[in-house]
């Protein structure tokens, strides 16, 4: 039976934080795990602004990031690696050597694609990098490339995974190599269409390469390595008092990351309820405590209440210049523009006028969001706002969240309370 383990950026961001990934491993002596990183520390923020240099065939700021990103990485190696002949320096090199002459070549008009060439290197150089040093360490470990496994429709930047291919080649590759190695490292994040090309899966992907890779391997569980102690009721960010959840359920788990908890991927957890495969959330600070467990088991689920504040919400209020009714007709309107702006809609709300939906500023392009409703909506902002959703409430953790702030919007089901508020002066 298979583990997959899954280790984000911030713990392969330096050389002890990958000492620390081959310590947990070493924990786990004699199983078989298909682990999974995410590029080093913040390497896919790096490489976004070097996509978008290339783009504006920026040649100073282009080798300026690449010079950065390079000497990051060889910093790490260096932490790692004494000995500077070591075969892996000659391999980052070649990695480098490549993207460098990405500059010369004119960029194709598909954004998307462009993206997904260059910032899938991330995870390419993280899992070469902590791989070498599992075999430095002695451990049976095989380097493997995503993206001969997961196989994904042309959908740049947001692919849409081909589970039957995928999980053809997941039995037809995986399996075998497990057979005769201990750990199979992996890459998040990125997978391959059908003609071969490098896809990603969307930001904060990693989590969700996981996932599709334990249900297509039908492994024993998943275990995601955080810097926090598992999921909490709240974001410590935000809250000082947070409450471990020891034990969650799936259904509660894709509620709470739908609702924007932030500690897993919202769509991790449903390739895993398919096959009931249960997931761990651990501390990689700490991998003895018990972190949580996420399982088809929902005795615990409505303990604790939790909360989860969104910022820098925008609500757009939209309705008809003809004074006609938002009804149907509208919505189904309204939601193919959202859709093809790519806008996704935290909470909505109607009235006889007046269509309101609460988005992430960041999301919205209001260029672009202006010239698609001209024509037959007016449209109303409202900035600076923030959506709590408290699971599990009771008036006194309502009072809590909305004193001393004007309450804009609410809606409540049985479980599930939502504001958004905006702060009082
Ligand atoms: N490296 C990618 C990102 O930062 C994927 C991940 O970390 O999950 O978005
Ligand atoms: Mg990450």
């Amino acid at each position: 039976m298979y583990k997959v383990f899954k280790f984000g950026g911030a713990s392969v961001k330096d050389a002890p934080s990958i000492k620390n990934v081959s310590a947990i491993l070493t924990r786990f002596s004699g199983q078989k795990i298909i682990v999974v990183v995410s590029a080093m520390g913040k390497t896919t923020n790096k490489l976004e602004e070097i996509v978008a240099a290339y783009l504006a065939q920026d040649q100073k700021t282009f080798v300026g990031l690449v010079d950065e990103l390079q000497a990051y990485h060889l910093e790490i190696a260096a932490g790692l690696f004494p000995d500077k002949h070591f075969h892996i320096f000659e391999l980052l090199d070649d990695i480098f050597t490549e993207l460098r002459a990405q500059i010369q070549r004119k960029p194709s008009d598909n954004h998307a694609f462009v993206y997904d060439q260059i910032v899938s290197l991330g995870e390419l150089l993280s899992s070469r990098i902590v791989n070498a040093y599992l075999l430095d360490q002695g451990f049976n470990s095989q380097w493997l490339d995503a993206r001969s496994i997961i196989r994904t429709d042309n959908k740049y930047q947001e692919g849409q995974v081909d589970w039957t291919k995928t999980e053809a080649l997941c039995q037809h590759y995986i399996l075998p190599l497990l057979e005769t190695h201990d750990i199979l490292m992996t890459q998040g994040f990125i997978g391959h269409t059908s003609e071969g090309f490098t896809t990603t899966l969307g930001r904060e992907g990693s989590d969700y390469s996981a996932g599709i890779l334990a249900y297509c391997c039908a492994a024993k569980d998943v275990t995601i390595w955080k810097d926090v102690p598992g999921m909490l009721n709240a974001d410590p960010k935000y809250f000082s008092d947070t409450q471990l959840l020891e034990h969650i359920s799936f259904k509660e788990a894709i509620e709470l990351s739908y609702y924007g908890a932030s500690v897993i991927h919202p769509k991790t957890v449903q390739p895993l309820q398919q096959k009931d495969i249960p997931l761990y959330v651990k501390s990689f600070l700490d991998p003895e405590a018990s972190g949580t467990k996420i399982s088809s088991s929902a005795l615990h689920d409505s303990k604790i209440p939790s909360f989860i504040v969104k910022k820098e919400q925008l609500l757009l209020t939209i309705s008809s210049k003809d004074f006609s009714f938002i009804a149907e007709k509208h919505l189904s309107d309204i939601f193919e523009t959202l859709a093809h702006l790519q806008i996704p809609i935290n909470i909505m709300q109607n009235s006889a006028l007046n269509f309101s939906i609460l988005v992430d500023r960041k999301k919205v392009k209001m260029e672009a969001l202006n010239a698609a409703f001209v024509a037959k909506y007016s449209i109303r902002y409202n900035e600076g706002l923030e959506l709590v959703t408290i699971r599990h409430y009771d008036q006194h953790t309502i009072d809590q969240m909305t004193t001393g702030k004007e309450i804009i919007l609410e809606q409540r089901t049985r479980n599930t309370a939502r504001f958004v508020l905006r702060y009082l002066e």
